[in-house]
Order: C-alpha cells, then structure tokens, then sequence
C-alpha cells in the first residue's frame, strides 16, 4: 500500500498525470516540470503519506503553472522492489535494506543506495571537471574557483 501525487494543472495543454520522481528542467520551453508519466503503474509510489505529501510541497513549489496536486491512495500486494532501476530486486529479509526518508524508496544494499545517491547528485571526480571546464584549478597543493564574474 502506498500513495502517489497526482498532477492538475492549471490548463489543460500543460502536463498532467503522475509524478514519477524528479524535478527536472525542459531547457527549451525554459519551465521547471516534474517527471510525469500518465501511466499509473509507472508512477513512484510513496510508501508514507508524509513522503507523498513532501513530494506534493515540491511539485507546488517549483512547477508555476500546477496549482493541484492530490495525494491518491494505491492499494498493492506486490512485492516491494530496489528502487535503483538497473537493479530492481524483489526486497526480501535476507537482505541489509536501506531506507530513503527522502525519496521514501526502499534499496537491496547500501551499494545499491550508494550508487542510486551518487547518479541522483549527478556526482563525478573533479578530475573531469578541471579537464572539461577548467572552472576549477589547484595552485601550491590547494584547489581554487575562477571568478567567473569578476575579472580581475
Ligand atoms: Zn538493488
């Protein structure tokens, strides 16, 4: 049993359906929606109300043009699942399970959570940074910012 948010918005040109987990920015149409899908099934399920409401404040918060969003009721027997896509493992009592209070998803292992945390933050060694962008630089041992505004 759990929960998801539904999305209304204000006209309906604009996207509705479920919300499926992150916010995420269409660059070309400059707005910030969140990921929806209409299918249900596909949908992110909160396991706790309090979770689906978190995810409820946000989507309210950063997409202007949903003014609704209503927590609906799911009811499932399905098994629960590791909430990283490329694992997807049934959750059993054999396994050391970790639990999101953020996202309110459930992993098979602190790896799986780890590397689900660690591609959610977009994160990658600075190594590639200094190569791609050089933002970034190291002088006498320590690592600076350039200022990109000033100058100077
Ligand atoms: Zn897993």
């Amino acid at each position: 049993m759990g929960f998801v948010v539904k999305i209304i918005p204000q006209d309906h040109t604009d996207i509705e359906g479920f919300y499926a987990g992150n916010i995420v920015k269409y660059s070309n149409e400059g707005v910030t929606v969140p990921t929806h899908t209409d299918d249900l099934s596909l949908a992110k399920v909160y396991k706790r109300r309090k979770n689906a409401e978190n995810a409820l404040n946000k989507i309210l918060k950063e997409c202007t043009f949903v003014t609704e969003c209503e927590v609906e009721e799911i009811i499932s027997d399905d098994v629960v699942k590791c909430c990283r896509h490329a694992c997807g493992k049934p959750l059993t009592d054999k396994m050391d399970i970790e639990y999101s209070q953020e996202l309110g998803e459930y992993f098979c292992s602190v790896r799986c959570a780890e590397d689900y945390y660690f591609d959610y933050m977009r994160s990658i060694p600075l190594e590639n940074i200094i190569e791609e962008t050089e933002v970034v630089y190291f002088k006498n041992g320590k690592l600076y910012q350039k200022d990109l505004y000033n100058k100077n």
